[in-house]
């Protein structure tokens, strides 16, 4: 933990108000660095109505983690407008019912740990206090808890802890730098879901699985449920996991 992170608890009061008549009003949505998960893109693309081929090309760039060889994706900020990410208008974020799990948090990080014998998350919050936020020190009267809950994170942490478990795996499983077709599937099957739809659809691509009609009705227009098909197939392609078909 860095020394501008100080650790909070849900019931904590959360002294901060992020408002357009703020003087720093979207200045956290530039000058980023800014990971997307595979969920953040799914329901981006939506918004966007655009396929996942087009958003990640448009507005996201790909680099692979230099320890673990895992796809990072990230916005495309453009240096011609102070490195701002793609989304942000004058009025604020123009994505803003489905922005990203981080743009929510913000200004609070949060961590997990899982319990091996139940398997149960604990989750850990921290405030980051960066100079250029002005939100600080205000009095709302909202616990921390009831912040979150305005935020509407619980969806983006219950499927963005589904990757947090595949990252954890492959780590204690394929420790190291994953190479070639293993971090080829891993983007196929988590960022590009339209492409990893049509390669199901069209290709056969999981043919030998001989997976249930109705899954394969569902995926053809359902992502989330895409996409937890794809977290199932890299379990079973990158450390021999069996596929549970969402079971
Ligand atoms: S997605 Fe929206 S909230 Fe997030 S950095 Fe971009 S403009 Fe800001
Ligand atoms: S810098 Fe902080 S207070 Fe200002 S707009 Fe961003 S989150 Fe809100």
């Amino acid at each position: 933990m860095t020394e501008d992170m100080m650790p909070i608890s849900l019931e904590n009061l959360m002294n901060f108000n992020c408002n357009s008549q703020n003087e720093c009003f979207n200045d956290c949505c530039r000058d980023l660095n800014q990971a997307l998960t595979p969920y953040d893109v799914l329901r981006l693309k939506n918004n966007l109505g655009i396929s996942s081929q087009v958003f990640l090309k448009t507005y996201t760039s790909l680099h692979y983690g230099p320890g673990s060889g895992l796809p990072v994706i990230e916005f495309k900020p453009n240096p011609a407008t102070g490195y701002e990410c793609p989304f942000v208008i004058s009025k604020g974020c123009s994505v803003y019912d489905d922005r990203p799990g981080s743009c929510r948090m913000y200004p609070l990080a949060r961590a997990i740990a899982r319990s091996r014998e139940t398997g149960e998350i604990s989750q850990y919050f921290a405030l980051i206090e960066e100079p250029h936020c002005k939100g600080f020190g205000k009095k709302t009267g909202q616990t921390v808890k009831e912040w979150l809950k305005g935020q509407d994170v619980g969806k983006y942490n219950e499927e963005n802890d589904k990757l947090m478990e595949l990252i954890s795996l492959k780590n204690q499983i394929l420790p190291g730098k994953l190479e070639g077709a293993g971090a080829d599937k891993f983007y196929l099957a988590l960022y590009d879901l339209d492409e990893f739809r049509e390669q199901i659809v069209e290709k056969d691509l999981l043919n030998e699985f001989h997976f249930p009609k109705d899954l394969l009705k569902k995926i053809k227009t359902d992502d989330e449920v895409l996409l937890n098909l794809g977290i199932d197939w890299v379990k079973f392609m990158l450390f021999g996991i069996k596929m549970t078909f969402g079971g």
